[in-house]
């Protein structure tokens, strides 16, 4: 019988809305837990998108870069792609998208969403790298840049993770884009999907791994009271 896949993490996002920024976990670890996903590397330097076992970044400049094994995450999401056949879908915006997946009676699990088509329209962000003392992630998702492109076509990647886990994960749904020809990708904002193969992959199992060797990792306080609107600024 086959093996369900496994959701893994690398950090919390809690941790990134505490400025815990630098890399823990290099690529070439992380990519034995998974081929695909999204995360962010060592300073948010960018956001990522791990495809058929190669992690890039898509920074601020809108230039993408394929990492190398010695680059570090501070946070990122892998599992491996069953690439079960998908179903076809078209005309869906962003919240259209949700909407039709929050009706699919999954609002309690974890599950990975993949659409591989083209985008009549693809709006994203990039937050960029920063230096130490390191500012709080609602402050950097302040500074973003955002694109935007038309007639695009790729494949949008990323995860649903149920309310409970909010500061594990951003609840909801967390996706980022890249482009076949790597011209537009990043965080999605928002998109106009013309036709594309939806796959979803869902997980019993979530193994979350904590950087217990990073020293301000073990000493940070985490302000759980004003986590929530944090996240939602930073992320939504
Ligand atoms: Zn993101």
């Amino acid at each position: 019988m086959r093996k369900d896949p496994k959701l893994f993490q690398h950090g919390t996002l809690a941790m990134l809305v505490a400025g815990l920024f630098d890399g823990t976990m290099s690529i070439e670890e992380l990519l034995k837990h998974g081929d695909s996903g999204i995360g962010t590397c060592s300073g948010l330097d960018g956001e990522m998108v791990i495809l058929d076992g190669i992690a890039y970044t898509i920074r601020r400049d809108g230039t993408v870069e394929a990492l190398s094994g010695d680059v570090k995450t501070p946070f990122t999401c892998v599992h491996f792609d069953p690439k079960s056949p998908g179903q076809k879908v078209s005309g869906f915006s962003l919240p259209e998208l949700e909407a039709y997946l929050k009706g699919q009676g999954m609002g309690n699990i974890f599950y990975a969403v993949k659409l591989t088509g083209r985008f009549a329209k693809m709006k994203t962000r990039t937050v960029f790298k920063q230096e130490k003392p390191y500012p709080g992630l609602s402050e950097v998702a302040d500074q973003q840049a955002v694109f935007e492109g038309e007639n695009t076509t790729g494949t949008l990647i990323g995860y649903y993770a149920p309310d409970l886990y909010q500061g594990i994960a951003s609840s909801g749904f967390h996706l980022h884009y890249l482009s076949a020809d790597h011209a537009l990708g990043g965080h999605v904002l928002d998109f106009q999907l013309a036709e594309a193969d939806l796959s979803l992959t869902h997980f019993s199992d979530f193994d979350l791994h904590l950087p217990t060797s990073n020293a301000d990792f073990l000493q940070a306080n985490f302000d759980l009271a004003s986590l929530n609107d944090q996240i939602q600024q930073a992320e939504h």
